[in-house]
């Protein structure tokens, strides 16, 4: 399977400048592919083809080279790779996942990779420009399970030099656990707690994404006071996007962590998949960053799963899952945002509105998969309204003939 690991660089002087120039070289093509993609939307705005690709840029490069010789001192690779870098930074930001890309500066994230020819022979790593190797000193364990690398990124950070590899190892991909309802857990995802289990587990969004959260609305709202095109403007503007980058660190942190612990713990878990048309649709500040982080949660559960061998179910979002009662099926109509608790009128059920919903999710799963049989009766379900609500029971009760108790 692939997966990564980072070493300490030990360059001498000379290989220095050369990492160096690695470094300015990719950041020139970056910043200068940058604004002619800019500079070539603002000519093409309204004609067929309205922006570079980077086939495009690609072929620009080449020309490019011929004007500033000095290019040829860098691995053509390498310079590809920023090219491909801005390429997908624009492609987040087309589709709204990202800020515009910003012009790299010197000294503050100092990076360039490496797609081929790396090899390691003792405790050196060796690629093209750099034959006499790089010492390094690495993970013992992991740099022994490397069967082919994949990429290298070379960093520097606060003065010192870092290589990190993506690689295959020996290792297939773990056994999946068998399917059961064993050790299974259904999780609804929230706005005011961050996650909440089916077996009442909540976990409650950091401290740190809210108050950002608000200080960044605060900041928006005084943008808005400031003069178009004045300097103070742009200050702002720069000051809310490195607010914006912390809470996203923050935020990816958190979700790695999450996604981790749940992937380990549970073998079975199920979720509610993305809504993609009701994210495009959404304007609202708040639950628009909440529907990227969810996004971005499925993501990383959907890959933690693979690895640890786990199952992942995932369900069509209903918004039933909370009006259901997860112990009768009675669905209540009037459920409100604000009813914390869920009360259910027919067995007197009464328990938080979340926990409630993510043991619906659990079932809905369970009775995606088979693992359990539906429990309603057609009356039930023809007096519920739980009509196309909850197409899995509606198809079972249907295949058997007879009802289901
Ligand atoms: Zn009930």
């Amino acid at each position: 399977m692939i997966t990564a690991t980072k070493a300490k660089l030990y360059p001498t002087d000379k290989q220095k400048v050369l990492l160096e120039k690695h470094f300015g070289s990719c950041r020139f093509v970056y910043n200068y592919f940058l604004s002619e993609r800019d500079r070539y939307y603002i000519a093409h705005k309204d004609a067929e083809k309205s922006s570079l690709n980077y086939m495009d840029t690609q072929n620009m490069l080449v020309e490019l080279k011929k004007k500033y010789l000095w290019l040829y001192e860098v691995n053509s690779q390498s310079l590809q790779m920023s090219l491909r870098f801005l390429d997908n930074a624009f492609t987040s930001f087309f589709h709204k996942n990202g800020d515009h890309p910003n012009f790299r500066k010197k000294g503050n994230n100092d990076y360039f990779a490496i797609p081929q020819h790396m090899q390691i022979k003792g405790s050196r790593i060796y690629f093209p420009k750099f034959n006499e190797g790089i010492y390094f000193k690495g993970s013992e364990n992991k740099l022994e399970e490397i069967k082919e690398i994949k990429q290298i990124t070379i960093t520097k950070s606060a003065g010192n030099y870092y290589c990190s590899m993506i690689y295959e190892n020996n290792r297939g991909m773990p056994e999946k656990i068998p399917l059961s309802n064993k050790n299974a857990i259904g999780i609804d995802l929230g706005i005011e707690k961050y996650a909440t289990l089916s077996n009442g587990v909540a976990i409650e969004n950091p401290r740190f994404v809210d108050s950002a959260e608000e200080r960044i609305k605060r900041l928006q709202k005084q943008l808005n006071r400031k003069q178009k095109g004045s300097r103070n403007r742009t200050k702002q503007i720069q000051k809310i996007q490195r607010k914006y980058k912390k809470l996203r660190d923050t935020r990816d942190d958190f979700l790695n962590k999450v996604s981790t612990a749940i992937a380990k713990q549970y073998d079975t878990i199920v979720i509610e998949d993305l809504n993609v048309q009701g994210m495009q649709q959404n304007h609202h500040m708040a639950k628009h960053i909440a529907d990227a982080s969810w996004h971005k949660f499925r993501v990383k559960l959907e890959w933690k799963t693979e690895i640890y061998g786990k199952n992942l179910i995932k369900i069509g979002r209903f918004d039933p899952s909370s009006k259901l009662c997860s112990d009768c099926g009675n669905l209540k109509h009037d459920l409100e945002l604000s009813d914390r608790i869920y009360r259910c009128d027919t067995c007197g059920l009464a328990i938080d509105r979340d926990y409630n919903a993510s043991r619906n999710i659990t079932k809905i799963g369970m009775i995606k998969v088979g693992l359990v049989q539906p429990e309603f009766t057609p009356v039930e379900i023809a007096t519920s309204g739980m009509h196309g609500i909850y197409p899995y029971r509606q198809m079972s009760i249907i295949e058997s003939g007879s009802p289901i108790h």
